[in-house]
């Protein structure tokens, strides 16, 4: 086989938001006043919840940027209700706290001799190891800060020996396909049942050799989680080790490299309420110490002359220039912020906003969920569906422009999978730590409003995507002051 042929509460934070810009937006001569549009919502929520369902939960943390005010086409402005966290998920308000108090210190690392520098490196260092276990790494795991999952499994894709094939499944996220579309790489089709997939994962690894199984923990789509304990014991019995791409597990449920025997993983801060650019590949040693490094520079070497090098081992073999140090910190901090919680805590406020959406979806049959697997028992807070009439980007946009609901639309960077379930795009929620009750009942009754009443406003495509005709929605001034306009989106790539 070649590489090219596969086989097959929030509490405000008014100093940190830019809610004094947009709290002031005035309602259009078409739109009604703001306490009008809000009224409206809430009267929609409450015929919303679904009987028996308390409101009482609320965020689990604070997170910054929580009640943004965000003007509606129609005129006026509602909270923001966040539900595209597995884009990206909003800073914990402890992370952006964390870092305020670190940026004062803030100075070159490694080899400053000044007190911030060293301050900063033992900054980096710790957030190192409060990353290591947070992930339960064993004692001689690498962490190698990268900017995020992609950049992570770029370098393991790097890594792993030259002679060793990949195995990946085709519900995986482009990050964790197209690294290993570079080099010999098998595909494998997920059956119907997890089941199935375990027993064919058995049969490939049976028939060819591979050095890598590469798996997502939680689809990015359907938040289908994958029992990755068991994919690693299958792994280690045809000799091959595991990476999983934690991008979307690891903001939703604690992972121990060492208890599940996992080899690899990888994830982004951006994910993890913390979107100060930093990411990490946690693992093994020997292929990272063994490797190229992943860029050549300044900081990944012990000695240089003009014709030679003598790399370091890792992680400093793989993080040449200078390190984002508050990228580090912030992730670092969002770790141990969600450690603390528990997951428990975790799981059970999960649990309540995902069951009161599933539900509210299941009572309207122009709705369609996508699911992979028919004996999936868990799953985080990611839902995809259709809406029958709707093009997904339509229904997108009309949630934003009309009820101020932030959602995803599209085929998520997962175009085999979504090849395979059928629509040629979807909507997709997602919730966390600083979600609410009350934003899944308000997408709810957006959703039956849409249904029973059609949007208010006139949507067109504009570059491939929808937008509302004479949007009159201001941005914030800080958004175009530093930068000038901003450049046309790109079309519906994703
Ligand atoms: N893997 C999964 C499952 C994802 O959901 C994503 C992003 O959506 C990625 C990888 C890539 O993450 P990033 O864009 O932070 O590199």
């Amino acid at each position: 086989m070649t590489s090219d042929m596969p086989q097959t509460l929030a509490h405000q934070d008014p100093a940190l938001t830019p809610a004094a810009a947009l709290a002031t937006v005035p309602a259009t001569a078409s739109g009604t006043a703001s306490g009008t549009a809000s009224d409206t919502a809430r009267a929609a929520v409450a015929t919303a919840i679904p009987a028996g369902r308390s409101a009482a939960t609320q965020p689990l943390c604070s997170v910054v940027g929580a009640q943004l005010p965000v003007p509606l086409v129609t005129g006026g402005t509602l909270p923001y209700a966040n539900l595209d966290y597995a884009a990206s998920a909003p800073a914990l308000s402890a992370v952006a706290e964390h870092l305020a108090t670190a940026l004062p210190y803030y100075a070159s690392v490694h080899r400053g001799a000044g007190y911030a520098s060293q301050v900063s490196t033992a900054l980096l260092e710790n957030s190192r190891s409060c990353v290591a276990r947070f992930v339960g790494a064993r004692a001689d795991d690498v962490v190698v800060f990268t900017r995020n999952t992609t950049d992570a499994l770029n370098l393991l894709a790097c890594a792993v020996p030259e002679d060793g094939g990949v195995l990946h499944l085709d519900v995986e996220h482009h990050a964790n396909l197209l690294p290993w579309q570079r080099r010999g790489h098998t595909v494998l089709a997920a059956a119907p049942t997890i089941r199935d997939t375990l027993t064919a994962l058995d049969v490939a690894l049976a028939a060819t050799p591979i050095a890598l199984v590469a798996v997502t923990g939680a689809s990015n789509v359907t938040g289908e989680l994958l029992p990755v304990e068991q994919i690693a014991r299958i792994a280690h019995q045809h000799g091959a080790r595991i990476a999983v791409d934690a991008a979307q597990l690891a903001p939703h449920r604690r992972i121990s490299l060492i208890e599940s025997d996992l080899d690899y993983i990888a994830f982004s801060g951006h994910k993890l309420y913390a979107p100060y650019g930093s990411g990490a590949l946690v693992g093994r040693r020997d292929w990272l110490d063994a490797a190229p490094a992943y860029l050549a520079g300044g900081g990944a070497v012990r000695e240089v002359t003009t014709t030679d090098t003598v790399w370091a081992p890792a992680p400093a073999r793989h993080e040449a220039g200078t390190p984002n140090v508050l990228g580090a910190a912030a992730l670092a901090k969002a770790c141990v912020t969600l450690a603390a919680l528990g997951d428990a805590t975790l799981e059970s406020h999960e649990s309540a906003l995902r069951e009161s959406l599933l539900s509210g979806l299941a009572r309207r049959p122009e709705i369609n969920l996508l699911r992979i697997w028919d004996d999936s028992a868990d799953a985080i807070g990611v839902v995809a569906f259709t809406v029958a009439g709707y093009d997904a980007g339509l229904v997108a946009a009309y949630l934003s422009a009309e009820h101020a609901i932030g959602v995803r639309d599209g085929r998520f960077c997962a175009h085999p999978l979504l090849a395979r379930l059928g629509p040629d795009g979807a909507v997709r929620a997602s919730f966390g730590v600083g979600s609410a009750l009350e934003d899944v009942h308000r997408l709810l009754s957006a959703l039956d409003r849409l249904l029973d009443h059609g949007p208010a406003w006139v949507y067109e495509r504009v570059d491939g995507r929808f937008a509302p005709i004479d949007d009159p929605r201001p941005f914030p001034d800080f958004a175009d002051d530093a930068v000038g306009p901003a450049s046309p989106c790109e079309a519906s790539a994703f």
